[in-house]
């Protein structure tokens, strides 16, 4: 049994954080592959080390001395070195790395050094090998992930080891370190799971799985104890977040489930991601996601049903202006098409006067500052009712439902209502579907 697991910044913030770690990888032997992300917050008006590096880099850029926050960077990591017992000798290193910044150092290789220090660090406290994503996660030429050669090198070396490897970069074909995009030690964790075959994916954050909702909306919103790869690409398509967007891939082309837990409460069951499962949901939908912004367009025209081509004519009107759509219901004679507010405002014009060439409608309509929210469980496709619920839910709240679109695979509804409703529309989906279940 293995299991590859990733501690994200606020488990790395201090040495109280990496004791937490040292307890859950201790309390079991599967846990033998460990990648970690930069040192975290401490408290809410704390930075990142991440942050703070590239605070750096942009002092260096502007001719300013870097060495007032260079300081804070290497502090944080003294603190963990004398407060964690460890030996390290970390100050001849910031020391060289100093230097390197003073002759010209890459903004890439700068900032990865939080993951580097991070993993160094914690590979001691363990008493596990350290591992440099430089010796095996690889980039080609065109930065891409090399994962052939990547799974290959990682295989090789990380076999039957124990080892903490930094998350979020890794190296160009000319040796050069190349970061990944912020939130990437997720995708390397879920890289090296997918390499050794692990049999699941730990990731250890600060909430105790994904939630049912946005918390900043619903107080305290239950946590989904089982999601699949499908619900939740919809969920994290309409913002909803606790994994980089890059890690799901590798991970379900291997069929790897991931499990989301705490680290400051390691007992939580937190939420298993998997590719497909017979566990009934505990509530008919699996979770309400949303995005304020968007603004539609209603093409009219009498018997448009009938002339062949009018929606690609439209829609290559929207192409051609370089505008990707959300959504598109259509009636008889009417089509709206759903596009990002800020993306269309500057284009508006000429979208409406290439519609009148292509289509010559009866009349075009427009209305802004909508909002979608998707509601998603693969509970719904079995249970009668669930719109007529969602529907109800909304009219007693007086909020107006200006949009509905019902996913082909009955995984989802999506639902437009004007901004101003938005938080309230969310609300009194999730007291229908889960308040009231409890
Ligand atoms: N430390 C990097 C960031 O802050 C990568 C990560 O935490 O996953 O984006």
């Amino acid at each position: 049994m293995l299991k590859v697991v990733k501690f994200g910044g606020s488990s790395l913030a201090d040495a109280a954080q990496f004791e937490k770690v040292r307890q859950i990888i201790t309390a079991d032997p599967a846990r033998r592959v460990v990648v970690v992300s930069a040192p975290g917050k401490r408290f809410s008006a704390d930075h990142k080390i991440t942050d703070l590096l590239y605070l750096c880099y942009a002092h260096l850029q502007y001719g300013v001395s870097a060495e007032g926050v260079f300081s804070m960077v290497v502090e944080r990591y003294r603190s963990i070195v004398a407060d964690c017992g460890l030996s390290a000798d970390i100050d001849k290193e910031f020391l060289a790395l100093y230097e390197k910044m003073q002759q010209g150092i890459s903004q890439d290789e700068l900032v990865s050094r939080g993951e580097y220090f991070a993993a160094r660090l914690m590979a001691e406290y363990l008493g596990f090998d350290f591992l440099d994503a430089a010796e095996w996660l690889q980039f080609s030429f065109d930065g891409q992930i090399d994962r052939e050669h990547s799974y290959e090198a990682l295989r090789r070396i990380a076999e039957d080891r124990s080892v903490v490897i930094p998350g979020f970069y890794g190296v160009m074909p000319d040796g050069h370190i190349k970061v990944l995009s912020r939130g990437g030690s997720d995708v390397t964790g879920a890289l090296a799971a997918a390499a050794l075959g692990a049999d699941v994916y730990e990731n250890w954050t600060d909430v105790s799985g994904f939630l049912v909702t946005d918390p900043r909306i619903v107080k305290d919103p239950e946590v989904i104890s089982t999601i699949t790869y499908r619900e939740l690409r919809e969920l994290s398509y309409m913002g909803a977040t606790v994994l980089h967007e890059d890690s799901i891939f590798p991970l379900r082309q291997e069929g790897i489930p991931i499990h989301v837990l705490n680290t400051n409460a390691p007992q939580d069951p937190g939420t298993m991601i998997v590719e497909n499962t017979c566990s009934k949901p505990k509530f008919t939908i699996t979770g309400i996601a949303g995005k304020k912004g968007f603004a539609s367009i209603t093409v009219e025209k009498s018997m448009m049903n009938t002339e062949i081509g009018f929606g690609r004519k439209v829609l290559g009107v929207f192409e051609d202006n370089n505008l990707s759509f959300e959504h598109m219901p259509s009636g008889i004679d009417t089509m709206t098409v759903f596009v990002h507010q800020n993306e269309f405002a500057e284009k508006e014009q000429q979208v409406i006067a290439g519609l009148h060439r292509a289509v010559q409608p009866d009349s075009i309509d427009l209305e802004s500052d909508l909002a979608l929210i998707a509601v998603v469980g693969r509970g719904m496709r079995r249970t009668r009712g669930t719109a007529g619920r969602i529907f109800s839910a909304l009219a007693h709240k007086n909020i107006n439902v200006k949009m509905i679109d019902q996913g082909s695979s009955e995984l989802n509804i999506i639902i437009g209502v004007a901004n101003d409703d938005f938080e309230t529309a969310i609300k009194a989906i999730y007291d229908i579907f889960v308040i009231t279940r409890l």
